[in-house]
């Protein structure tokens, strides 16, 4: 079990995003590792833009990801944009069920 930084609900790390920060000189960039390939530390986030604005006013990433600078994470916003087009809950339906 993982804990969403959104919501900071408990859940089963397959229905959670991990998102990992590329740090490019002072600039660090927030990503969805979706394949689950990149190392060290990863936030979880349910693949919702609820969870993520939560998250983001808390400065929860940072907390996760242990930076203190602030972090850019448009990538993970156009994830989730594309990912809910209606921002619609999702309705029991998995569309990464690789
Ligand atoms: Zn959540």
């Amino acid at each position: 079990m993982r804990t969403c930084v959104g919501c900071r609900k408990r859940a089963d790390r397959t229905d959670l995003i991990r998102i990992v920060a590329i740090t490019d000189e002072a600039v660090h960039l927030l990503v969805p590792d979706l394949d689950g390939s990149a190392t060290g530390r990863g936030a979880h986030l349910h693949p919702t833009i609820e969870c993520f604005e939560q998250a983001m006013r808390r400065r929860a990433f940072g907390r996760a990801l242990r930076i203190a600078a602030p972090v850019d994470a448009d990538a993970v916003r156009a994830h989730l944009e594309a990912r809910n087009p209606d921002k619609a809950p999702p309705n029991g339906k998995r569309s990464n069920s690789s």
